[in-house]
């Protein structure tokens, strides 16, 4: 099989008809050989009939029934864990990622490489907050981890079975897609094009998935957080010690201090300072463990000639 597009679809019931006869438009510019895998993630409108009966229609739509909404994220890895493309799409179902650029993508990927992502150069009919908090947390992430995420992109790209095959092969389970295809490494590009509007409906993603999402992101990309106590612990504690000399100043030279005032300062700041270096260590500790349990493959090679 050439290409397989992976359809994430949680309400989507007023996209799928325009969506499906585009993308079969896009697709079979491409191949006859594609499978349209529709991934219902839990929808309460009619989208699951309308799914059923396009692959009644057509042979070439697949689909995959969620028992309930288990989010974005997943919806995509099912539908990557069960594709049988040589390449792969992944595609927003609102048509806010346009299927015209597919055969952009396709071709691209063909001067030989293994990702190409979609840029958006330019994203209309979305609020100033939604821009800015999306800004803000792609250069947030990229500051906090090893690995560096395209900034401005979704999860709109074409990959090649290869990088599917790592993807399906990471265990962790909460899931950074972007993240995770960015790591994988080999050859990565992009092609830049205008985010649409959403063609009906409105957005699935509130507020508390997008920051669960940010938070999956940063914390599967960067012990960072962790290591804060550490830092934390060593600044208290250095400007506790300076304290601490000013209180035994105040007690032996100026003799003008409260009873009690000076044990009770020297004690807080000493043991506030060893708190945090303590909670550090754990950190440290909880950080190795978080690399351990991610069970991702701990290099990927690109070539060798080892029989
Ligand atoms: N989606 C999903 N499960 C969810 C939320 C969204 O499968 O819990 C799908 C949705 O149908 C769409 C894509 O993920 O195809 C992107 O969602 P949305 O357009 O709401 O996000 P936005 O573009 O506003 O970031
Ligand atoms: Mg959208």
């Amino acid at each position: 099989m050439d290409i397989s597009v992976v359809i994430p679809v949680f309400n989507e019931e007023s996209n799928l008809p325009v969506l499906y006869e585009r993308l079969v438009n896009s697709v079979t510019a491409i191949s006859n050989d594609y499978e349209l895998i529709f991934v219902n993630d839990g929808s309460k409108d009619n989208s699951l009939n309308i799914i059923k009966e396009l692959s009644l229609k057509n042979a070439q739509v697949k689909y995959i029934d969620f028992s309930k909404n288990f989010g974005h994220q997943l919806a995509v890895f099912a539908g990557l864990e069960n594709a049988k493309g040589d390449t792969i799409v992944i595609i927003d179902a609102d048509l806010q990622d346009p299927p015209e650029l597919i055969k952009e993508l396709y071709n691209k990927m063909k001067e030989g490489y293994d990702v190409v992502y979609a840029q958006r150069e330019q994203r209309v009919g979305e609020s100033w907050h939604k821009l800015m908090t999306a800004k803000l947390f792609y250069r947030f992430i990229n500051r906090l981890s090893e690995v560096s995420i395209p900034l401005d992109t979704g999860d709109f790209r074409i990959i090649s079975k290869k990088i599917n095959d790592i993807i399906v092969s990471m265990p962790e389970r909460n899931k950074f897609l972007r993240g995770q295809i960015a790591w994988a490494g080999f050859n990565q590009t992009f092609v830049s094009y205008n985010r649409e509007e959403r063609y009906a409906g409105k957005t699935n993603y509130s507020y508390s998935k997008m920051f669960s999402f940010a938070f999956d992101g940063i914390t599967a990309f960067s012990n960072l957080p962790l290591r804060l106590a550490t830092y934390l612990g060593f600044a208290v504690s250095l400007i506790s010690f300076f304290f601490i000399l000013y209180t035994l100043y105040q007690k032996y030279f100026k003799h003008d201090v409260v009873q009690g005032w000076s044990s009770l300062m020297v004690s807080i700041l000493f043991i506030g300072g060893v708190q945090l270096i303590c909670l550090g260590i754990i950190g440290e500790y909880l950080g190795r463990i978080m690399d351990n349990v991610k069970q991702r493959p701990l290099y990927i090679v690109r070539e060798s000639n080892l029989k």
